[in-house]
């Protein structure tokens, strides 16, 4: 078969690679149908990941129809069509049992297996470990390109953004970041209530898209004003939620200057630096900060709330090649200016 290797940083090649077997009672092997590129993808690639060995089969996030059962699997058959988050769940050590499987003490140091401790997904077959408390069956009436959006980019939006968060009704929530997650965070937080969404990006094509998803403002962040601009559009109390999506020392600072007394900040991008908690001027505002790594548990809400019709994600994606242009598609994602691309699917 074929599939994206990772070489060491800044080499990979889509290349010749044994299929995958069933190696435990619990595995399945799926056939890939749709994969995506992550900004956590584009970290590994540029050696963000040391731990990632070269090697290792690119990719996290896809769906697929399941080719292989192992003889313990129990809630899939042959022929499911399955979403496969990047967090595996074993279903039996305390983390799994308690709803944060990111912690999985069974698969590692964390349940993040696939394209990192074990090949991925940007491949044609895949195996998948845990399989029956790791995969979810797609409704019928939900396409294989929005449901890949609910394994990663939504579940992190939800999970991490708009309930460590607490967004509620009335809330007026700052989005600071405009990629996949940023955005998916847009019409999570319209769901859960909140009055004012504002999303804070630097693309334009992106704030557009952030319209479309339900943002009541958008903020361009390319100017050096951008906070005030951001605080102008708030009620005078700040805001209730700030969901910082970036990852920088820029975005997270903003985020502690922003927030309302009793707010909440929610963080989500990746930081690769250290950034000062301003302790000295926020211990008086009460305020809760909260950060982590998503357990793709809300993942079957989601998909559950796209077949309903009361989410619609699409304006998140942008771009559909083939499978075997993934070379192409990390190129396509690191020029996001150029390409104008968000969500890019490769299918097969
Ligand atoms: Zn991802
Ligand atoms: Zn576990």
């Amino acid at each position: 078969m074929k599939a994206l290797v990772f070489h060491g940083p800044g080499q990979h090649a889509w290349e010749n690679r044994p299929e995958p077997r069933i190696e435990a009672p619990t595995d399945v092997l799926i056939a890939v149908s749709a994969a995506t590129v992550c900004g956590t993808d584009l970290h590994i690639h540029h050696g963000v990941h040391p731990e990632v060995p070269p090697g290792t089969i690119m990719g996290h996030e896809a769906v697929g129809r399941i080719t292989e059962i192992g003889t313990d699997v129990r809630n899939f058959a042959v022929g499911d069509r399955v979403a496969v988050p990047p967090i595996t769940n074993c279903g039996a050590c305390a983390a799994c049992q308690s709803g944060t499987s990111a912690h999985c003490s069974t698969s590692g140091p964390n349940g993040w297996l696939l394209g990192h401790s074990h090949d991925g997904v940007q491949a044609e077959y895949a195996r998948i470990p845990f399989a029956d408390h790791s995969l979810h069956l797609i409704p019928d009436n939900v396409t294989d390109e929005i449901a890949i959006l609910t394994v990663d980019a939504m579940a992190a939006a939800y999970e991490m953004g708009v309930k460590n968060g607490a967004v509620s009704t009335g809330d007026a929530v700052v989005i600071i970041g405009d990629g996949p997650i940023g955005l998916s965070a847009v019409p999570l937080a319209r769901l859960e209530g909140a009055n004012h969404v504002i999303l804070v990006g630097l693309r334009p094509f992106r704030l557009e898209a952030a319209l479309q998803l339900g943002a009541t403002n958008v903020v361009d962040a390319s100017q050096d004003d951008w906070v005030e601009r951001a605080r102008a559009v708030l009620p005078e109390r700040g805001a209730d939620v700030v969901i910082e999506a970036v990852g920088s020392k820029e975005a997270l600072e903003a985020a502690f200057d922003l927030v309302a007394v009793f707010g909440r900040v929610a963080n989500i991008g990746v930081h690769t630096e250290p950034v000062l908690l301003p302790i000295e001027k926020l211990w008086i505002k009460n305020f809760t900060f909260t950060s982590g790594m998503l357990s793709c548990t809300s993942t079957p809400k989601l998909l559950q709330l796209i077949a309903s019709g009361s989410l619609d994600a699409s304006p998140i994606i942008t771009h559909k090649i083939p499978l075997d242009k993934a070379v192409e598609a990390y190129a396509m994602a690191e020029a996001a200016d150029e390409s104008r691309a968000t969500k890019i699917i490769l299918h097969r």
